[in-house]
């Protein structure tokens, strides 16, 4: 069987947690975590990334940064992981969902000024599969009515949009490194920080409302609670794992990208024959090979095709189901507008294996088994 994802392991792992324990420091803020942050902030630009607990919890310390509360509206695409609303909801926001674009699968940003209203706080671009959202136009929009942008770069490590790093462009960007991410701790994310005003607050946030990040760095005599916070540090000894990766960030990277491209090229007759449809990554956007989707037709042909690949040996998955129609997403949400790709668009996509290491054998075995299913 070929796995659908594998969790990014590169050798160096069990070394840098053993390391971590030899500190006498495994709790959060440790050596392996400033070496992470470090090398985040360099890699996009960002004034301030803070490891996190998750992606989702770096979207609620967003939430909290941003003064998101009771009765305000924040726009978002519905088709995307829970986490990108929940995080809103949490403070009590109503999720406004706007249409995706077919092409990207990402928020068709030409929508999104007609869904702004007087409660409108926020806007929620997620970079699908690691390719950007078009965010000049989400920028300016969020610039002419005063709203706060954060990027759900979940997805989007080491992709950019016009030259600028995912995460690092809005306001607040938030990484995940979930084990089906590209860059793995178990769990965990980060959060960018992009106007230095906001940092300490974020430190704040982070360390339980407490100001307890400046009390080491010796700028205070003694910490204290500040403000409402919680507790968002992941231990030094998730950090450790993340940095075996980030030291071999272009490696991992490289390496997805050759996957993505050898199905792209593989696969390539089918789509000019009109079986299925490709990725698009539109210019100006660099990904990363998150993810190697394909569209079938409908539902129906993806649910014998998935059957099809699973008794052939082949893993392979879809996802989301958009956020407007499972329940939670009607009691917190609203679509709005017309739904004329998110729900048709969603019921045809298929995530093939995809993970770094993955033999070129492998790969070829799953582009002959989708050959097959469509010469049946
Ligand atoms: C994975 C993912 C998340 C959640 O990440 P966690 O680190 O598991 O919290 C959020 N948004 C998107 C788009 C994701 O793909």
């Amino acid at each position: 069987m070929i796995s659908f994802n594998r969790p990014p392991h590169v050798g160096k792992e069990e070394k840098y947690i053993a390391e971590a324990i030899a500190n006498g420091k495994i709790c959060g803020d440790g050596a392996f975590t400033r070496k992470c942050s470090d090398w985040l902030e360099k890699s996009t630009g960002a004034a301030k990334a803070l490891l996190t607990t998750s992606c989702t919890h770096a979207t609620e310390m967003a939430a909290l940064l941003a003064d998101i509360g009771p009765g305000d509206e924040v726009i978002m695409p519905s088709y995307t992981f829970v986490s990108t609303a929940d995080a809103f909801v949490l403070r009590g926001a109503k999720a406004v969902f706007v249409d995706i674009r077919p092409d990207t699968m990402n928020i068709d940003e030409t929508l999104i000024e007609a869904a702004v209203t007087e409660r409108t706080r926020a806007i929620v671009p997620v970079h699908y599969a690691g390719v950007a959202c078009e965010m000049d136009t989400i920028m300016d929009i969020a610039r002419r009515h005063g709203l706060v942008v954060i990027e759900d770069a979940a997805q989007g490590m080491l992709a950019s949009y016009k030259g600028r790093a995912l995460g690092s462009i809005g306001d607040y960007g938030c990484y995940s490194f979930h084990e089906t991410k590209n860059y793995s701790m178990g769990e965990g994310g980060a959060l960018f920080i992009k106007d230095s005003k906001n940092i300490l607050r974020a430190e704040i946030i982070r360390e339980k409302g407490t100001n307890r990040s400046q009390f080491f760095r010796g700028e205070v005599d003694k910490y204290s609670w500040q403000e409402a916070g919680s507790s968002y540090l992941p231990s030094d000894m998730n950090a450790a794992y993340l940095w075996a990766q980030l030291e071999m960030a272009e490696e991992i990277n490289a390496d997805r990208l050759h996957s993505w491209n050898l199905y792209y090229e593989c696969l390539k007759p089918l789509a000019d024959e009109g079986k299925i449809e490709l990725p698009h990554v539109p210019d100006g956007c660099v990904h990363n090979g998150h993810m190697f989707y394909i569209k079938v037709r409908d539902i129906e042909e993806r649910t014998m095709f998935l059957t099809y690949l699973k008794e052939h040996g082949v893993y392979a998955v879809f996802h989301y189901i958009p956020l407007h129609s499972a329940p939670a997403g009607r009691k917190y949400g609203e679509f709005f507008g017309e739904d004329r790709y998110t729900t048709r668009e969603s019921e045809r996509l298929v995530r093939l294996p995809m993970y770094y290491g993955l033999t070129e054998d492998d790969l070829m075995k799953v582009v002959e088994k989708v050959k097959e299913f469509y010469r049946m």
